[in-house]
């Protein structure tokens, strides 16, 4: 009987061997870095799923990411970064979307809640809302 360690692997079993265990690395040191603001919003290194509509596709990454237009021009034409005028804080997308009061009432009337976390807004499965409560609180064009 021959060593089973010098039987011919197959080119596509090691490559597909290989690939598993690069992910297995990369989603055991993405697991370790749970203070990272995206993490909580997608643990997993899967892909997200795209949504049909590209533009709309662009608005939930720049969500997710904590990017806009709004929060972050500022820093393109070197000024100071805009403020909530309630709460006297720099608006981000999670003081936007979760934390101002200012919104409540808004958050109240699309998601029926008022305590809800980025994860059920912008997470693995975007809520159905979302872009309804884009458009009423003025955000959706500026995103
Ligand atoms: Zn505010």
């Amino acid at each position: 009987m021959s060593d089973p360690m010098q039987w011919p692997v197959c080119y596509q079993d090691l490559k597909t061997s290989k690939q598993h265990y690069v992910h297995y690395i990369w989603q055991e040191t993405w697991d370790q870095h749970i203070l990272n603001k995206l993490h909580n919003i997608h643990p997993s290194t899967s892909h997200w799923a795209a949504l049909p509509v590209r533009r709309h596709d662009v608005r939930l990454t720049r969500l997710r990411i904590g990017h806009t237009r709004f929060t972050h021009m500022h820093l393109l034409l070197g000024e100071n970064a805009p403020e909530c005028p309630s709460c006297k804080v720099p608006y981000s997308v999670y003081h936007i979307l979760i934390d101002c009061p200012v919104f409540n009432h808004h958050r109240i009337t699309v998601f029926h809640t008022s305590v809800l976390t980025l994860s059920d807004l912008v997470g693995e499965t975007p809520h159905q809302n979302l872009f309804a409560f884009l458009l009423k609180i003025g955000f959706l064009h500026m995103i």
